[in-house]
This record gives C-alpha cells, sequence and structure tokens, in this order.
C-alpha cells in the first residue's frame, strides 16, 4: 500500500486500498470511479435514522424504519422464484418479511415465536406492506439492544458493492485524507469570505456525521458542512455547462433562411390558426436558425400547448433551405404519431417524409437508409434508431428532439456525433412537456436558450380531477361502463411498481381481467412495457380509431399519445407516483368536445404529505403550479432522502433547496473562468464523473 501521507488522491487508483482487486475496481470503473478521490466524493445519498423504534401502526410504504417484533406467521415457497416470508408482529400491527435468497439456516431461524428487530424500506406487496430483505438482529429476552444514537450514511447503490463495502472503501480514504492526503481545496480563497469549512473537514462530517450533529439540518440536507460541497458542487456544474456551451457555440452550423412561401402554404391548409404564443417561440426559433451558430433552444409547452406544430414550422424551414431534418421522440408510439402528422402536412406539399425504428428492417430499411444518405429524404421521423451509426444523412441542418429527458446520455452523445459527421453541427431544438421551474431551468439548463409557449389553445375544457380511497373502486367501473356505452373512451392506468418492469405487467394483466369480467359489454384493450411494438402500435391505433372503449395502460401511455375522444381516465394509485407525471398522464384527456374526467384513487391511509399531492392536482392544471408544488413539497417531505428526479445528477447539492447559492456560484464561475482554468478543469473532472457528458444535448 502506498504511505497515507504523500499519495495524492486524485491520482491514486482504487486498487491502492485494501480490499479492493480487479473484479470490484472494474465494478467501481462502471460508475465512472476510478481515484481515491472518486471514492471520496461518492456521497452519502442519505441518513438513516435507526435511533428510534417505529411501531408497525404507524409503517408507511416508502419510508425506511427500524421495527421490533416477534414472527407469527412463516412460508416457504419453492421453485423458480423461491422466496420465504416472515409474518412479524408488535401490539400494534403486522408486517411481511420477504427474502428470495436465504439459506436454511435462515429457514430453521427465523420460525414462529422468535424476536426480531428489522431495519429496511417499506413497500406494498401483495399482502400489505412488506420488507424486502431487511437487516435484521435478534433479540434475546431479558438482553435489551442498544439503539444507534447516530446517523447511518446510505451511499448510492452501485451494482456488486454493498452498503458495508462502501463503509468500507470510504473509511480508509478518510484514514488517507487524515493522514495528510493530497486533496487541493479550490475554494480555500473564498473560505474566509463566505465562513466557509475546509473541503477536509467537511468531507469527513458528511461521511461520518458525529453524534453531536445536528440531525434535523443534516437529515434536510442544509448543514453548513453539506452547504460547503453543495457549493462546490453547483459550482463545477455551472463551470461545465458553461464550457459546453462555448464548445457547441465555437461550431457553425448552416444558415436556414426558409422560405415564407411554403410557410403561408402550410399554414393555410392548418384546420387551426396558431396561438399567439406559439408565433412568438416561432419567430424566436427562426432568428436562431437564421444564424450560422448552432441553436440550442430548449422549448417548453404545456401538455397539448401544441408543441408539434412548432416542431413542423421548423422542420419545413430546415427543408425549405435545401437541407435535410430529423425529429425524434423516445418511443414509437410517440414516434409514429409525429410521422403521422408531419406525412399528413407535409406529403401536401411534395415532401418526402422518411420512418425509421428499430423495427424497421431489411428491404424497407435498406431503402429508409439510402434514402436518408441521397437525400430524397427530407425529414426523417424516428425513435433513436435514427442514430445508429448506419444511419448516414446527405445534410442534416437541423434536429427536434422530443421529450428529451427520456433520453440516456449515450443517446444524446450518439446524437451529437451525428452532426459532427459533417463539417457543420445542426441546429437543435429541444421539446419537453414537463414544466422546469424557472430557477431550475437557469441552472440545469444554463447553457440552453429558453422559449415557452405559456398558452393553451383555444376551447379547451377543463378536466374535473376527483380524488377517491381505492374501495371505491365498483362505483368507478360502474361510472367507466356507463361514459363507455355513452360512446366516451377512457384510460385506466394500473399502479406503478418501481424497480419491476415485470411485475408492473403481471398487475396491468390482472387488472385487465379483473375489469374484463366486469364490464362485459365493452371493447376493452391492453399495453404495457412488455408488449412488441408491433401489438402496442396496433392497439394504441384500435383505440384511436375508437375500436376500443377503455385502454388498460401502464405508463406507457404518458407521454404525447392523442386521442381526443377519450375523455376519462381513472389513475390507480396514484399516491405513488410524481406530480408531473400525473400532470403528463392527465394531459391525455381534455382534448376534445366532451367534458372530460380524471379519477385519482389512492391506497388508504395517506400520509400528510400525499394527501397535499393529490390536492394540488385537484385544484390545477397548470404544469408550472404543479411542479413548483412538487419540488416544494419534496423539498420538505423527505426529510431523510436527497433523493430527487429530474434535476440532472447532482450528488448532494439541490437546484431547489439550495437555490440561495446559485448568485454566489455564478459570481465564483465567472472568476474562474478568467482566471483560473486549470482549477476549472480540476472542479469538472471532480464532480462530473462523466465529464463534459453531463448536459450534453
Ligand atoms: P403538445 O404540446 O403536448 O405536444 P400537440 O402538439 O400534440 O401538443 O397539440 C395538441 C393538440 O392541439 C393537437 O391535436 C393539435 O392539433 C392541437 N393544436 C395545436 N395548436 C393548436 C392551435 N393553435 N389551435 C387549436 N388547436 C391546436
Ligand atoms: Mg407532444
Amino acid at each position: 500500500m502506498a504511505s497515507s501521507d504523500n499519495t495524492v488522491l486524485d491520482q491514486a487508483p482504487c486498487q491502492t486500498l485494501r480490499g479492493v482487486g480487479p473484479r470490484l475496481a472494474s465494478l467501481l470503473a462502471k460508475r465512472g470511479i476510478y481515484t481515491l478521490q472518486d471514492i471520496l466524493f461518492h456521497l452519502p445519498s442519505r441518513y438513516l435514522d435507526r435511533t428510534h423504534l417505529t411501531p408497525l401502526r404507524d409503517v408507511r410504504a416508502g419510508d425506511y424504519v427500524a421495527i421490533e417484533g416477534t414472527i407469527s406467521g412463516h412460508r416457504v415457497s419453492r421453485g423458480a422464484k423461491g422466496s420465504l416470508t416472515c409474518e412479524l408482529q408488535d401490539n400494534s400491527g403486522t408486517i411481511h418479511l420477504r427474502f428470495f435468497h436465504f439459506n436454511s439456516e435462515q429457514i430453521r431461524q427465523l420460525c414462529v415465536g422468535t424476536a426480531l428487530r428489522c431495519f429496511g424500506e417499506v413497500r406494498y406487496g401483495y399482502q400489505g406492506l412488506e420488507i424486502i430483505h431487511p437487516e435484521y438482529l435478534h433479540l434475546i429476552p431479558g438482553k435489551p439492544l442498544e439503539i444507534d444514537d447516530h446517523l447511518t450514511p446510505i451511499y448510492p447503490s452501485t451494482e456488486g458493492v454493498s452498503q458495508f463495502q462502501w463503509r468500507r472503501l470510504t473509511d480508509q480514504v478518510l484514514a488517507f485524507l487524515t493522514a495528510g492526503a493530497v486533496l487541493s481545496d479550490h475554494l480555500l480563497h473564498v473560505q474566509d469570505k463566505f465562513s466557509l469549512p475546509s473541503l477536509s473537514m467537511a468531507l469527513h462530517y458528511v461521511h461520518r456525521p458525529p453524534l453531536d450533529a445536528d440531525r434535523q439540518q443534516l437529515l434536510a440536507g442544509v448543514h453548513p458542512m453539506q452547504q460547503r460541497l453543495a457549493l462546490e458542487e453547483l459550482l463545477a456544474h455551472h463551470l461545465g455547462l458553461t464550457r459546453l456551451r462555448a464548445t457547441l457555440q465555437a461550431m457553425t452550423a448552416p444558415v436556414l433562411k426558409g422560405s415564407t412561401a411554403l410557410q403561408s402554404q402550410f399554414l393555410a391548409q392548418l384546420p387551426f390558426k396558431l396561438t399567439q404564443a406559439q408565433q412568438k417561440v416561432f419567430t424566436e426559433i427562426t432568428a436562431d436558425i437564421q444564424r450560422s451558430e448552432p441553436m440550442l433552444r430548449l422549448l417548453q409547452g404545456d401538455v397539448g400547448a401544441g408543441k408539434t406544430v412548432v416542431a413542423g414550422l421548423t422542420l419545413l424551414q430546415a427543408v425549405a433551405s435545401g437541407y435535410q431534418s430529423a425529429m425524434m421522440a423516445p418511443t414509437e408510439i410517440l414516434a409514429e404519431q409525429h410521422y403521422y402528422n408531419l406525412t399528413k402536412w407535409f406529403e401536401p406539399l411534395g415532401l418526402n417524409i422518411v420512418w425509421l425504428s428499430g423495427k424497421v428492417k431489411g428491404k424497407a430499411r435498406t431503402q429508409t437508409l439510402a434514402a436518408i444518405q441521397d437525400g430524397s429524404a427530407h425529414i426523417a421521423v424516428g425513435t433513436h434508431a435514427l442514430f445508429q451509426e448506419a444511419v448516414k444523412f446527405k445534410n442534416l441542418a437541423l434536429l427536434v428532439i422530443d421529450e428529451q429527458h427520456r433520453f440516456g446520455v449515450d443517446q444524446r452523445l450518439a446524437l451529437r456525433e451525428k452532426g459532427l459527421q459533417q463539417d457543420y453541427n445542426p441546429h437543435q431544438l429541444i421539446m419537453t412537456a414537463t414544466p422546469i421551474p424557472r430557477t431550475l431551468a437557469m441552472s440545469v439548463y444554463a447553457h440552453l436558450d429558453h422559449s415557452i409557449i405559456d398558452e393553451l389553445p383555444p376551447g379547451r375544457k377543463p378536466i374535473q380531477t376527483i380524488v377517491l380511497a381505492n374501495d371505491k373502486r365498483d362505483k368507478i367501473v360502474a361510472r367507466v361502463n356507463e361514459q363507455c356505452l355513452a360512446g366516451r373512451q377512457a384510460y385506466w392506468i394500473c399502479p406503478l411498481i418501481e424497480d419491476s418492469e415485470k411485475l408492473q405487467c403481471e398487475a396491468a394483466n390482472t387488472t385487465y381481467q379483473q375489469l374484463s369480467a366486469h364490464l362485459p359489454h365493452l371493447k376493452l384493450g391492453l399495453v404495457h412495457g412488455a408488449l412488441n411494438v408491433n401489438d402496442k402500435t396496433t392497439i394504441m391505433q384500435a383505440f384511436k380509431n375508437g375500436d376500443i372503449d377503455l385502454l388498460v395502460a401502464t405508463t406507457v401511455v404518458e407521454v404525447g399519445v392523442d386521442v381526443p375522444n377519450a375523455s376519462l381516465m381513472i389513475i390507480e394509485n396514484a399516491e405513488r407516483m410524481g406530480l408531473s407525471q400525473l400532470h403528463q398522464l392527465r394531459g391525455r384527456v381534455g382534448r376534445g368536445e366532451a367534458e372530460s374526467f380524471c379519477v385519482l384513487m389512492y391506497q388508504s391511509p395517506l400520509s400528510d404529505i400525499a394527501y397535499e399531492r393529490l390536492q394540488v392536482m385537484r385544484t390545477t392544471e397548470n404544469g408550472f403550479v404543479i411542479a413548483e408544488k412538487d419540488l416544494a413539497l419534496r423539498g420538505s417531505g423527505e426529510l431523510l432522502g436527497t433523493r430527487q428526479t429530474g434535476t440532472g445528477r447532482l450528488r448532494i447539492a439541490s437546484y431547489t433547496r439550495d437555490s440561495i447559492l446559485l448568485p454566489i456560484v455564478k459570481e465564483m464561475a465567472q472568476v474562474l473562468l478568467q482566471t483560473q482554468p486549470l482549477v476549472c478543469d480540476a472542479l469538472i473532472n471532480r464532480w462530473l464523473a462523466e465529464g463534459l457528458e453531463y448536459g450534453q444535448v
């Protein structure tokens, strides 16, 4: 082992540590962790509070709990999916413990009458609340177990690396640090100005909070030691995005002058007039694409705001300028819908629109690829298949990407490389229906320009949202029957089962069977993620044509599906879903003439936060309001978690909670970029595991 006092943490490889061999090193490398510094900046994502026991009556799904009880039931099921299930009881209630990996010793030990203390995350299972693979300790009568008096750090999970291993790894690196290993503190010069603790002190504290730590602060993520690291992280991201934007702006893009004649011809055949908001954003886009610098614009617009027609106009401008353009959507259903619209709009104008997805094979594929390569295809529409290596454009000048947050980093990278096959870079328009609060947008998407369609097309009817407990199911089913017999169509959205697409599909299947039995006079359809694309598309098309009355679905229908005659949506276990997701789902109705309803079903009892969240859905249809509230509720609600979605991949900072730091970050970034390019490199390298890939568009 290297001697610790002169180890340079950002140089020393992980294998310097005891217990790290080639196997573990390669697992870590998969996560972008190569050096001791990388280990040190793999920060706890949360802390578990094992300092008190929760009575079983008060246990809720999603909570991490420490519980005690006696085993009152014990069952072993064999077969491929063998499991050991124990029922644990205290004097207030029961819960199930479920093991998928277990040995005969455990079967013997975990017998009825055994008293246990367990730790773990509670979830809903088929038999009610359960903990899968809890950690457990045996309780011995007359020998009380001590309860922890400090917080347990939990590290972001890495496949194959256990929490125990993470604690061992960080222990060793922290010891190196104590012994004087080298780790540059890039904020030393501002330490006094902002009364910051040193980097080393902050890291020690955050990895191993001492017994007297202010627990509330720490759990809420606002402890000064955490804020020291959060500031540095936000700074690194800001530097990264600024660099990225500068790199992209230094590239050249074709000037797209377009043709007003073609544009007028297109607009004249539309059955509606553009809203003012649509016109405004199109003007912004037009100004961008007429410059020789690549456009990098994020187009936000609530569900149903009419982003597609704006995209269409933009694609048309590229084609009218003699170039190709492309539109990509994350799912087959969505991409196909775009293809359908663009074909309907542009074929009458003499344009050639081609379709490419993974399922286009053989001769059709060869022809499509040829048309893209020789330029006879004016517009290519499809899924990420558009960006496979075999696809070569003759002169791609514009990319429209719908719902880009659904694309992985790899795909975004591939996409950028498409542009680089040519000696210029295409313009990029990124569309999202996920409303992003302003403060967030300015930071997370600091490298993009922003346009917002802040007005819905006229004539939209409000959607009535109703919140009901699951036990009112019969009533709801009767209502669905009534509406569908009257000629309307409905969606039935099945519960979200996190982490298991397979279980989710099985659950949807069961719901479909049950509803079919209860609704013999209706035609039902079922779509879920496990169906192959052909079947999915066929069913969606049948629903669109009105051949299916009730569509039972998992959340796959979330984005973009447009069936105006559907006026009723039922969402089961709505309390488990994010508000933005509910908003997207609900946006599938309220698109036609009839009055629309959305029924949010929940499993009682509801926690206060869950209740408040559903109330937000009931009282507003404004996506931005919903997004703001969602963030606010999540921020204050999830005391134990700093889990967040949709805000980039921050390790410790939170754009909302730490928004007070953003002006400081901006100021520091400006100074650093001008005076200390090497420090900028070091910070980006330290915090952005995949370097500049982050935020790449
Ligand atoms: P989103 O922004 O969610 O992608 P779409 O582009 O799918 O929304 O538009 C939703 C619906 O509104 C479509 O049926 C579209 O034809 C219609 N639409 C778009 N713009 C207008 C407008 N200015 N007036 C009336 N209807 C419009
Ligand atoms: Mg859309």
